[in-house]
């Protein structure tokens, strides 16, 4: 399988797929050809989490020995979860599931794919000798930049660099991020949006500062959802979800289930639509958004419009304008190279594009979207607590509040399973769930963390209680004009290491 741009026919392999993240081009890669529906469910019924990432990932990543390739997924899922089930499917009633993506080192579902992910760079840069360090560069929303540091700290060869909007993350990513440990690590605040460091990444990738680095060696590559590394694992916990919710008796062995994704860039309900191309049972695709609805909006209209305010809300992943990853799924719902480099260049330049009634008739047949209102989400925190006695964060409460909203319009048909993907650890957002279920959020994070444990039983994760007492290292920020400058400074001195 080679990988393809969306942006022109330049195709690579998948250790240059992973090596890049972003193609030249300014596309994003995709498998040239999707492999037919390979899962059937009695041959991975009885898989382990790290058998069903083998079998699902080998055919994505066919010059990796099947034999390494296991190894790798061996090691990144051994330890790293506070879970054997990795990915525990909560049964909550007849109607719905809960998939809690957040047992991993830092709370969040980006620890499905950034504990594999620094594998399989590693394995790409062995094969290629001309290369003697990876820079990684990402933005994050706020639990990317934790995740990949977590993922890439301490490896050799690799050094990480991550981005993030200094006043658009919850105090404790920010602590997670500010806190963390690594010698190959620097984390630095943008005075700005995640859109803003975004696309300063985005441009250090078409740069020539990233071609005169290559020349020397050093080799920038993302830990975004834009490098296929992070997609393809993505992919294996919604057959998981699959298995989980059979056991569950929530679903027969092929019915198929809903599922109601909290979305920001885009990448993990694309991963999800990917796992229904291979066989994955899943029915209606939902994708979920806050009030920076403009997804919801585009699955209405076939416009896409950034004239629009941003809102910084109580779920910052969230809070995205250009949402990368859609470019993927528009590729393949247009069909249509050329009209792809033209949209994408209408965004850049007017902030607009439109798709054709056709192409959105073929979205709206793949994905359903929906929104709503920072008060919606919070009821939906107060209601799966009061009534399931079970806490989930603002970007799941986004979720949850969608799921209500459709099928209270008859849009989830009712004798059909839905599982919500629970993204993040509640205890990440203190104060917004302190606030949305009306209990004491006065003082630190971790002083209304401890309230919250008081008043729910639930648990603080290791995780998140250590931070406390943890020191500092990262406290800089830049603007957005300076993040290019930063970059060619660290680039450099990695050179005289
Ligand atoms: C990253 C993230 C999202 C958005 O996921 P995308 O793949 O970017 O759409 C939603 N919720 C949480 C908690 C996240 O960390």
């Amino acid at each position: 399988m080679k990988y393809i741009s969306t942006r022109s026919d330049e195709a690579v392999s998948a250790e240059e797929a992973l090596l890049l993240g972003l193609a030249k081009d300014g596309g994003l890669y995709l498998p040239d050809q999707l492999p037919k529906p390979f899962i059937d469910f009695d041959q991975i019924k009885d898989f382990s989490y790290a058998e069903l990432a083998t079998f699902i990932l080998a055919p994505f990543l066919p010059d990796i020995p099947v034999e390494d390739l296991r190894s790798l997924v061996q090691k990144a899922y051994e330890d790293t979860f506070d879970t054997d089930e990795i990915v525990p499917v909560k049964r909550i009633t007849e109607a719905f599931s809960v998939a809690e993506m957040f047992h991993g080192r830092t709370c969040a579902f980006k620890d499905l794919a950034l504990s594999l992910f620094p594998y399989l760079l590693v394995w790409a840069k062995g094969k290629n000798k001309k290369i003697k360090k990876v820079l990684i560069l990402t933005a994050t929303s706020g639990d990317t930049g934790k995740a990949a540091l977590e993922g890439f700290r301490d490896v050799p060869g690799v050094d990480i660099m991550v981005f993030y909007p200094s006043e658009g993350v919850s105090p404790l990513q920010k602590d997670q991020m500010q806190k963390q440990v690594g010698h190959n690590v620097s984390v630095v605040g943008i005075d700005g949006h995640f859109d803003d460091a975004q696309s300063a990444l985005k441009e250090i990738f078409n740069s020539s500062l990233r071609s005169e680095m290559e020349e020397k060696g050093i080799y920038f590559s993302s830990a975004n959802s834009i490098n296929i590394g992070r997609l393809l694992p993505q992919i294996v916990y919604y057959a998981w979800i699959w298995l989980k919710a059979v056991k569950n008796h929530s679903i027969e062995k092929n019915e198929p289930f809903n599922v109601v994704v909290p979305t920001g860039n885009f990448g993990n309900i694309l991963s999800a639509w990917l796992a229904k191309q291979i066989g994955v049972p899943v029915g209606k695709l939902i994708c979920a958004s806050n009030e920076n609805k403009i997804l919801a909006d585009f699955f209405a209209t076939g416009v896409y419009d950034m004239h629009r305010p941003f809102h910084v809300t109580e779920s910052p992943s969230m809070d995205i304008l250009i949402s990368s990853n859609f470019e993927r799924f528009l590729s393949y719902v247009v069909c249509d190279k050329k009209q792809i480099v033209k949209d994408m260049k209408d965004l850049k330049e007017t902030g607009v594009y439109s798709i054709s009634p056709e192409a959105l008739k073929r979205a709206i047949g793949e994905i359903t979207g929906e929104w709503v209102s920072p008060n919606e989400m919070e009821e939906a925190i107060r209601r799966m607590y009061d009534d399931y006695d079970y806490l989930i964060d603002p970007h799941t409460a986004v979720a949850y509040a969608v799921y209500h909203k459709l099928r209270r319009r008859g849009e989830i048909p009712r004798h059909t399973h839905t599982v919500i993907i629970a993204t993040a650890h509640p205890y990440k957002f203190p104060f917004a769930m302190a606030e949305a279920l009306g209990m004491k959020s006065e003082g630190t994070p971790y002083d209304v963390l401890r309230e919250l444990e008081k008043e729910t039983n639930v648990t603080i994760p290791s995780a998140l209680g250590a931070l406390e007492e943890k020191e500092k290292r990262f406290t800089k920020t830049i603007s957005k004009d300076e993040v290019e400058s930063v970059v060619e400074f660290y680039a450099k001195q990695l050179l005289e290491r």
